[in-house]
């Protein structure tokens, strides 16, 4: 196994720990790590600053800057800072980049018990039998696009990328027999060019194999090859935050949610009991693996807050019912 020396923080996780100046956040529950390299990662994922074709500047993935630190400074302060609910270790793509996350877990094991997640693309069986060993606890496989002719655009074949919708999809079936149901997860990217009816499908394609959806909401980057497009209309992702909490917590089943003739996602329920049932704002707040809330990982803190990583106020939850024009 490779011996890891360094490793990137997440600004807001280097915050907390204190090894970076600023404010910390009593609501930040995750600490982010990210593997470290020289370069960048041989995936070129058109989003992603952190794409071997990106002109971004290589701190960055979405819109967070990530320090380099050595690993045990980031070990020392994750052991001295309450308030982390889970770690996560955002993995980049290279050549054995799986030595490094397992020798990254071991060492993170050896100073936190909390629940630890790795962000990964596909890797084999054994890799990730390897990972669970090492303590990993939940693995993320992230799809990001609703659709294989949109996967293809922004992350594969069109991209002169390995990643192949077919394999990440069967990644994430052997992943749930290594990790345990509950325990894989993946991402969706709204706004990259998908319909709401595609992004519904792609929801109810993962409820049925039983992993996790976390969503985010695409964020141009400046030097990325998407760093033009918008980012999606708060209605369409409110209604899919709407969606995904109905369905994943088994308040709807997949046939009561439906797309309507103007090509929005509805729900075949009284409206009453939707209100009241959207009513605690847990729907727009962030999703992914439990205990984790990216703080402002794809809004400015000025919003409009697309994910919310704390509890909404009344008033927040009124606005958002509004922004999703669903009542
Ligand atoms: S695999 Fe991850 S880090 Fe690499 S380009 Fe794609 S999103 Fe970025």
């Amino acid at each position: 196994m490779t011996e890891v020396e360094e490793v990137r923080l997440s600004l807001g996780t280097a915050i907390q720990m204190g090894l970076v100046d600023g404010r910390p956040d009593p609501a930040f529950s995750t600490a982010f790590f990210m593997t470290y390299r020289k370069g960048r990662c041989i995936a070129n994922c058109a989003f992603c600053p952190q794409a071997r074709g990106s002109k971004s500047h290589s701190d960055w993935l979405s819109r967070i800057a990530w320090p380099v630190f050595p690993l045990a400074d980031a070990l020392d302060g994750l052991s001295h800072t309450e308030g982390f609910n889970r770690v996560c270790i955002q993995c980049l793509n290279y050549p054995h980049f799986v030595d490094d996350v397992e020798f990254m877990a071991r060492r993170i094991r050896d100073v936190s018990s909390a629940p630890l997640s790795a962000a990964t693309g596909p890797v084999t069986i054994d890799e990730m039998v390897r990972l669970r060993d090492a303590g990993v606890d939940n693995i993320g496989i992230a799809m990001d696009a609703s659709t294989p002719a949109l996967f293809s655009r922004i992350k594969g074949v069109e991209r002169g990328a390995n990643f192949r919708w077919e394999s990440h999809i069967a990644s994430m079936k052997e992943a749930l027999k290594v990790f345990g149901p509950g325990q894989v997860t993946t991402h969706l990217i709204v706004g990259l060019g998908e319909t709401e009816a595609e992004a519904l499908e792609f929801l109810k394609v993962m409820h049925d194999l039983g992993v996790g959806v976390g969503l985010f909401a695409f964020t141009p980057v400046r030097g990325t090859a998407l760093e033009n497009h918008p980012p999606p209309p708060l209605s369409v992702y409110r209604r899919v935050q709407a969606a995904r909490y109905l369905l994943f917590n088994n308040l709807l089943p997949a046939s009561k949610i439906l797309i309507g003739s103007d090509g929005r996602i509805g729900f075949d329920v009284d409206s009453e009991w939707l209100r009241e049932t959207l009513s605690a704002g847990t729907a727009f707040r962030t999703s992914g693996c439990v205990g984790c809330n990216r703080p402002y990982y794809n809004e400015r803190p000025s919003g409009p807050l697309y994910n919310y990583h704390r509890p909404l106020t009344e008033e927040e939850v009124e606005q958002a019912l509004a922004e999703s024009e669903l009542m």
